[in-house]
């Protein structure tokens, strides 16, 4: 997909450059040893986690909320006060943390957006401690790639809000930039109504819808990406 034609590129973070499913499906099978549960959980793991962000996005609860909600429903321990639910999830944590990693193609794919003289951004619904931590251990950070942790602004992805932030941070117009991401409603849908081009990140990976026939902005790797002419 030739993106010479626009000017900011706002990239996804979680399952976009970083393998957030491959660390969390490791860090789960740790933390559940640790509690004397059954590996293999990440499927129920990801439809509970789905749901609570899904939640948070919606502006239900907050984003410290979610996380001891995701705690407690996994554990089936609902009756946990905050405290106990909050240094529950952080066992879950330490395991993701052990195993964050970019993407292969996620470094040079960045490279080649600056080289082609893009503004570059990272769009994110995270908090900024973890996403920081995150970009640190995935060798994401790069002069030039503006760190967007959306949760500081109170404007998550899909509020309309998160996409005009994203743009003036990079300084671009949304027409003149393409969000590009795994999640179908936040990264593609949503900035497309907010004026931007979405690329759909496909993977085939739980709570993906599959793209639709005649959806040409898609791809299935980072690789597939050409920022010049
Ligand atoms: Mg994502």
């Amino acid at each position: 997909m030739n993106l010479a034609g626009y000017d900011g590129i706002l990239f996804d973070l979680d399952d976009t450059l970083m393998d957030h499913t491959g660390a969390s499906i490791k860090g789960l099978d740790s933390w559940c040893q640790e509690l004397g549960l059954p590996t293999g959980q990440y499927q129920r793991w990801a439809e509970i986690e789905f749901k609570w962000v899904s939640r948070y996005e919606r502006g239900d609860l907050s984003h410290p909320q979610q996380r001891r909600e995701r705690a407690k429903e996994f554990t089936g321990q609902l009756h946990l006060t905050d405290e106990q639910a909050t240094k529950l999830y952080d066992g879950f944590i330490r395991g993701y943390q052990a195993h964050w990693a970019a993407f292969d193609n996620a470094i040079p794919t960045i490279h080649t957006a600056l080289a082609a003289g893009k503004k570059v951004g990272i769009l994110t619904n995270g908090a900024r401690e973890m996403q920081e931590g995150k970009v640190r251990a995935g060798d994401l950070v790069i002069d030039g790639v503006e760190l967007i942790p959306l949760v500081e602004y109170d404007a998550p992805k899909p509020r309309p809000g998160a996409y005009s932030l994203g743009c003036e941070i990079i300084g671009t117009a949304p027409e003149r930039t393409v969000m590009i991401g795994d999640n179908w409603l936040n990264d593609v849908e949503a900035p497309r109504q907010a004026g931007l081009k979405g690329v759909y990140f496909y993977q085939g990976l739980a709570n993906q819808p599959k793209p639709q026939p005649a959806d040409q902005e898609v791809i299935t790797s980072l690789s597939q990406l050409v920022f010049s002419a």
